[in-house]
């Protein structure tokens, strides 16, 4: 690709092959430049959740656009920004009661980490400098966020000595898995003990870590791990851009714990793929940390489309759908229907099986076991793009069972002729 004007993300732009062009998108359906059509089962980077080309998602931004498409939100607001937040701030762990909005998953986190470590240094406490994270963790792609994420990774090689210096603990694995969560605990614990004094949050995708190998965990860390904070006076963090709105079968991962993180922050559904757009949330006492007289104890961060009218309309009206179409309960289908088509698949290069709410992942040997699946896939009719050693499908949750038993089809297919 080396004559393309577009810079085409993760990846070798000398080695990767011409991305596949497309015309126009339907419902989980794309449309090729040259008329191939193509089930997207991962959803545009699993946040297209209510299909493309949606009449009611489409409609609710015609009639905001017709009013105002785009205003600051410095001296100025509007009641689609208003309504969003306290939407949210219903809808969210009780706790959560202030919501600041930014336009990128990766925004969304760099929110969160400044109101934590502000949170300390407005309370004079200004050695707590640290954040603490889980090996395998993904946090989006700006600096401080690849500070917290895997530090072994290809992702943040090239920064070496340039990142912050964080710290990780190891992550428990397996929904299921209670032995393996009580052994992170201890290692939690552990850490704390040493660095607590140091520490201004620990960040965690809770359930489910994404692109850190789909690492599904027992609830009981996120409950322990909120204890723990809590003696150890240290803030809470949950990243549910991913697992947030019924990715991992509940409306947010949290819930599977029963647990209220200090502050949680959303995007990627939220707008179901229509506009970029987070919104970070924070609890009453941190809020009320920045409240006062002096602007040097504020929150001087606002980005320019913050609370944008079009991407407030949209997450307005999509999650009106979630509830219009009872999502939670077709969710409980497709991870059934996940659950018997991949989990039933043997072969000898698959390492493991994973399957929670909307996600169905299948960890393989090496990439070496996938050379040739996206190909595969997409001549079958189905878009699907492995990565580092997993296949993964995270579809739109209004797939019809037809269509996903297409696109498991497509998976079970692969193996049985490898
Ligand atoms: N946090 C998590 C858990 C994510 O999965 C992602 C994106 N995949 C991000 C943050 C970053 O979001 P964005 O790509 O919108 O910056």
């Amino acid at each position: 690709m080396k004559n393309s004007a577009v810079w085409h993300p993760y990846c070798q732009m000398k080695t990767t092959e011409a991305p596949l062009e497309v015309e126009s998108a339907e419902g989980v359906v794309l449309t090729l430049k040259d008329g191939r059509k193509l089930i997207d089962a991962i959803a545009s980077w699993w946040c297209v959740v209510h299909g493309y080309n949606n009449p009611e998602l489409n409609s609710a931004l015609v009639q905001q656009m017709n009013k105002v498409s785009h205003v600051m939100l410095g001296g100025l607001t509007h009641d689609p920004v208003k309504k969003l937040a306290e939407k949210l701030v219903a809808i969210t762990p009780q706790e959560l009661q202030h919501v600041f909005f930014a336009d990128s998953g990766s925004v969304g986190v760099e929110v969160a980490l400044k109101m934590a470590l502000q949170y300390w240094s407005n309370q004079g406490l200004t050695q707590k400098k640290k954040i603490l994270s889980l090996y395998g963790a993904y946090h989006g792609d700006t600096t401080a966020c690849m500070s917290i994420g895997e530090p072994d990774d290809v992702m943040t090689s090239a920064f070496d000595g340039i990142l912050a210096k964080q710290l990780f603990v190891r992550p428990p694995s397996g929904f299921n898995d209670l032995a393996s969560a009580k052994t992170a605990i201890k290692e939690l614990k552990n850490c704390l003990e040493k660095n607590g004094a140091g520490i201004a949050a620990f960040i965690v995708e809770p359930i489910m870590q994404g692109y850190g190998g789909f690492n599904m965990y027992h609830p009981y860390y996120l409950q322990e791990a909120r204890s723990l904070c809590d003696a150890y006076n240290i803030l809470l963090i949950f990243d549910e851009v991913a697992t947030g709105l019924y990715r991992t079968g509940k409306r947010f991962a949290a819930e599977h714990a029963g647990v209220a993180p200090d502050i949680m922050i959303l995007s990627k559904s939220l707008t179901a793929g229509y506009i970029g757009m987070s919104a970070t949330l924070a609890t009453t006492k941190i809020f009320e940390c920045f409240y006062g007289e002096d602007l040097s104890r504020a929150f001087m961060h606002g980005p320019t489309f913050m609370g944008n009218p079009l991407a407030c309309a949209v997450a307005l009206k999509s999650l009106e759908l979630f509830e219009k179409y009872d999502v939670a309960n077709k969710v409980l289908e497709i991870e059934k229907v996940l659950k018997e088509d991949l989990l039933s698949i043997q072969h000898p290069s698959i390492v493991a099986k994973r399957v929670l709410g909307a996600t169905g992942v299948i960890e393989v040997n090496s990439k070496i076991d996938y050379d040739g699946f996206a190909k595969f896939a997409a001549e079958r009719g189905v878009w699907l793009r492995p990565f580092a050693t997993y296949i993964y499908t995270m579809p739109a949750y209004s797939i019809s069972i037809e269509e996903l038993k297409k696109v498991t089809q497509v998976i079970q297919d692969w193996f049985s002729q490898k």
